[in-house]
């Protein structure tokens, strides 16, 4: 690149860097982020091609909502973009204030606490409420961000199989463990789209004395009568110790949360770092949270679309004999096809009928498991989702045929 500084890395680091990008190169695992332009209804453009948009966790739809951005563009012309410092410095202002108070209602918790994303989260609260004495059960499917935040909390960590409760409850019994247990889980699995079975989970709990951690990611404004997620359809809200969400899925702007009792928010407020170090969100986004919680609440029709749709692609793609997981439920729908570029290709087969899904590959999901991930938001319509299944089943025909000659 023209004027570009020659960065003075060392040679040797560098050849190896570029040793191991050919290596996932070869592997086909080499990743590139593409520019993408949205716009409203769903659609986007990439490349220069208008696509439906089938990758974004704008599951409600309420990203490009003229409510939302209106909320947002009063609180910018009042406050400014930045927030100029971390919540504890100067830089938690009326609209974080709100934001958190509308959350702690939203969820019916004691109190809730906003962090930069859901990723900062999920590490700041792990790391500041588990210590390293202490013995963590962690399913294998969990979000890396999860994992982080456990590897740092240096406490000792026990994985148990995503489909064997039964090793859970084993290892909970087996009395070999120091400190304090936690179990920690998503509520709905980001790659496969499945439920954590949270009832068992925290009859497991009760049993052994754990506490439970969950991550309601996927779930928040989806899951449950009123969109608090799955511990609100499992009736197990008043059984989980810490609940943690994002703001940037469902509610469509930025940021995570943590809901739960005044002590333990009081604590991250003081001690988790991805808090106390980090710059507080932008009070604009934090207003146009606020809005999107109230939409969420008002227009319960947008959840109820949202699994209309989803059922419709599901029974549409079976239809078609095409192996979607079997657990998947809500607006998660995995299509496994095995190799990385399998997955990649049909990506591509069905970008090229105008829809933009997502091509999976490890390390997000395990060998042999590579997928198309589809999810569907409340932005379209029948016609769209019948068009989708086609589009995919021609995509992996294609495929196969391929494949064969
Ligand atoms: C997306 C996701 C996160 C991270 O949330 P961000 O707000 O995007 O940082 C955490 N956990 C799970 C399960 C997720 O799917």
């Amino acid at each position: 690149m023209r004027g570009c500084v020659t960065a003075s890395i060392d040679w040797r680091v560098s050849m190896q860097l570029s040793q191991r990008l050919d290596d996932l190169r070869e592997s086909g695992l080499l990743r590139q982020a593409r520019t993408m332009r949205p716009s409203a209804n769903g659609w986007c453009e990439v490349d220069g091609q208008l696509l439906r948009n089938f990758a974004s966790n704008d599951y409600l739809d309420l990203a490009h909502d003229e409510r939302v951005i209106a909320a947002a563009r009063e609180a910018l012309d009042e406050y400014g973009v930045g927030a100029r410092a971390s919540a504890l410095v100067c830089g938690r202002s009326e609209w974080h204030a709100r934001l958190e108070r509308r959350l702690a209602e939203f969820e019916g918790t004691q109190d809730a606490i906003l962090f930069p994303t859901g990723y900062a989260a999920n590490v700041g609260t792990l790391s500041a409420l588990i210590e390293p004495s202490d013995t963590v059960f962690c399913d294998r499917f969990n979000h890396a961000s999860l994992i982080d935040g456990m590897r740092l909390s240096r406490a000792r960590l026990r994985v148990y199989r995503h489909d064997r409760l039964d090793t859970l409850r084993r290892e909970l019994m087996a009395g070999k463990t120091t400190g304090h247990k936690w179990i920690v889980t998503d509520t709905v699995f980001s790659m496969d789209g499945d439920l954590a079975p949270l009832t068992e989970i925290c009859d497991l709990a009760d049993q052994s004395g754990a506490d439970v951690i969950v991550d309601e990611a996927h779930a928040t404004g989806v899951f449950g009568p009123s969109g608090r997620g799955v511990c609100e359809l499992t009736s197990t809200e008043d059984r989980v110790a810490v609940r943690i969400g994002t703001l940037s899925k469902a509610v469509g702007t930025q940021g995570g949360f943590v809901a739960g009792s005044s002590e333990l928010i009081a604590w991250l407020r003081n001690s988790a770092r991805t808090q106390v170090y980090s710059t507080a969100l932008p009070p604009a986004i934090c207003a146009a949270a606020v809005r999107s919680l109230e939409l969420i609440q008002s227009e319960p029709e947008r959840r109820t679309r949202l699994f209309q749709l989803s059922d419709l692609l599901r029974a549409e793609l079976r239809r078609f004999d095409l192996n979607v997981l079997e657990q998947s439920h809500g607006p998660v729908i995995p299509l496994v096809l095995g190799d990385p570029d399998e997955a990649v290709q049909a990506a591509r087969l069905v970008e090229q009928q105008r829809f933009l899904v997502a091509g999976i590959r490890p390390p997000t999901v395990p060998q042999g498991t590579s997928r198309l991930r589809i999810s569907v938001t409340a932005a379209f319509n029948e016609q769209d989702i019948r068009a989708l299944a086609v589009a995919i089943t021609r995509a992996v025909s294609e495929l196969t045929m391929q494949e064969k000659t």
